[in-house]
């Protein structure tokens, strides 16, 4: 375990990806790499009002700050370890009245610090800031305009005394952040709440089979006085066995995807070829689009999978609309054209799944959501990684299903794995394997309950039978 300084892993030319990270000794699963905290981070337009700016946790009743009336914090005590931060922001805002949309915000942040401490923020920081990839050359029409208009507005925006920069380099910072910026999460990890910079997480390279995961620490604010805060922060944590000059990668996609389909949305997002064996194998491409066992006609595949590919568009209409039943409807009705035609990993059904187990959760009717939970974890076994965080999460989500549904056996079950999983991914500290930790110990509580009723049930029963037959006998 390191304490934030990088001597797990260093520079290295990784060939035609450019720069990369490998690792300087063995690490094993869990480990953490290295950890980071963020250059500069702001929490997104849409959450600003219900995520602390200072730790990223998702609150209700969060205290504002009375001058610019933008951000907003826990308490005083998050509020005053982020003044630092948040001094010339505040004063910007107000001097403009409205805050103006993320991307400015971050890029003002990261200018600010640069210019208090150099891009070079610390002596474990392997690159400065300036220093990282635009891909500002590589854009398309419509995200160059975007880029102009949040270069324009940053100018209205931003000011530092006498200090100048040229919209040139003020696109170059804009490129930086569209494609090294990483999405941090709340304190349970499912959702995305806001973004920031990690230099040397923009080091590691993509794999779609990746050895390491990188998760958002959201830091522990639990004691009184702020200076005394651990402080936001991401790990980059090893998935398995790695070797001593190793590089170490992960993965900037959801990997259930086929593997053409990654390659695009890294072609179009990042900006380069994925060759990782994965893609270049076609790695388990079959069984994501695989038939059914029973061996229905190719026309009949053709028929349901486009079927189901217009259903999936119709089920995500009608979830972002909050129309939970419709969701319902609409998986049931998939599910059955799908049943004997595709099989139990195709990614159709694994989507038609996961949407049906959610929207019935939703809708309270935990035992069906918890029988859809169950079927979709069978694919994914088969698909993820074993120590992958998103099938961590999922065994957790089930779980929880599974436990809601009265079927506390088999969601105990559940969220041992799921903890086993996130032991790696997350760490026995962070906030989402605590509360899998409580969650497992009150299962167990009921679990051992349970049996006891069950066999004192059981007990009483053979004492009833006893008497009936010894009433037999008497007859
Ligand atoms: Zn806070
Ligand atoms: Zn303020
Ligand atoms: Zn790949």
């Amino acid at each position: 375990m390191t304490g934030g300084g990088m001597e797990n892993a260093q520079l290295f030319d990784a060939g035609n990806k450019g720069r990369g990270l490998r690792a300087t000794k063995d690490l094993s699963a869990g480990d953490v790499v290295f950890s980071e905290p963020g250059f500069a981070a702001v929490v997104f337009d849409s959450m600003a009002a219900n995520v602390c700016h200072n730790c990223f946790r998702r609150k209700s009743q969060l205290h504002r700050c009375a001058q610019c009336r933008f951000a907003y914090y826990c308490d005083r005590t998050c509020q005053t370890a982020c003044w630092e931060e948040h001094r010339l922001e505040c004063a910007a805002i107000r001097k403009i009245v409205t805050a103006p949309n993320q991307q400015v915000r971050l890029a003002a942040r990261v200018m600010w610090r640069i210019h208090k401490e150099t891009a070079i923020a610390s002596d474990s920081q392997l690159v400065a800031v300036d220093k990282l990839k635009d891909h500002v050359t590589d854009l398309g029409e419509e995200a160059l305009k975007q880029l102009q208009a949040n270069v324009s507005s940053f100018f209205d925006y931003w000011s530092s005394g006498s200090k100048k920069h040229s919209a040139d380099y003020i696109s170059h910072i804009f490129g930086i952040i569209k494609c090294n910026g990483f999405n941090l999460s709340d304190q349970h990890g499912l959702q995305a709440v806001g973004v920031g910079l990690f230099p040397n997480l923009c080091l590691v390279n993509h794999d779609c089979w990746p050895n390491c995961t990188v998760i958002l620490n959201n830091g522990n604010q639990s004691a009184l006085n702020s200076a005394l805060h651990s402080k936001r922060r991401i790990e980059l944590r090893a998935l398995g066995k790695i070797s001593e000059g190793q590089e170490l990668t992960v993965s900037y996609v959801d990997y259930l995807n086929l593997s053409a389909d990654r390659q695009k949305m890294l072609k179009g997002r990042y900006f380069f070829e994925c060759t990782c064996d994965h893609c270049t194998q076609h790695t388990k491409d079959d069984l994501m689009i695989a038939a059914a066992e029973s061996k229905p006609s190719a026309d009949m595949v053709k028929e349901v999978t486009a079927f189901s590919k217009e259903r999936l568009e119709k089920i995500e209409a009608a979830r972002v609309e909050g129309n939970f039943h419709e969701v319902a409807r609409l998986c049931c009705e998939t599910l059955k054209k799908q049943e004997n035609v595709l099989a139990d990993t195709h990614l159709y059904k694994l989507r038609v799944l996961n949407s049906a187990s959610e929207a019935l959760s939703y809708l309270r009717c935990y035992s069906e959501a918890a029988d859809y939970a169950r079927k979709m974890l069978d694919g994914y076994a088969k698909l993820y990684h074993p120590n992958s965080g998103q099938l961590g999460l999922a065994v957790m989500k089930a779980g929880v299903t599974h436990w809601h549904a009265g079927q506390i056996e088999h969601g105990h079950g559940l969220l041992c794995k799921a903890y086993s999983i996130l032991l790696i991914t997350h760490g026995p500290n962070h906030a989402i394997t605590r509360d899998l930790e409580s969650m497992r110990a009150q299962t167990e509580i009921e679990l051992k309950m349970f049996k006891q009723n069950e066999r004192e049930n059981h007990a009483m029963r053979q004492e009833v039978l006893k008497d009936n037959s010894a009433a037999d006998k008497k007859i």
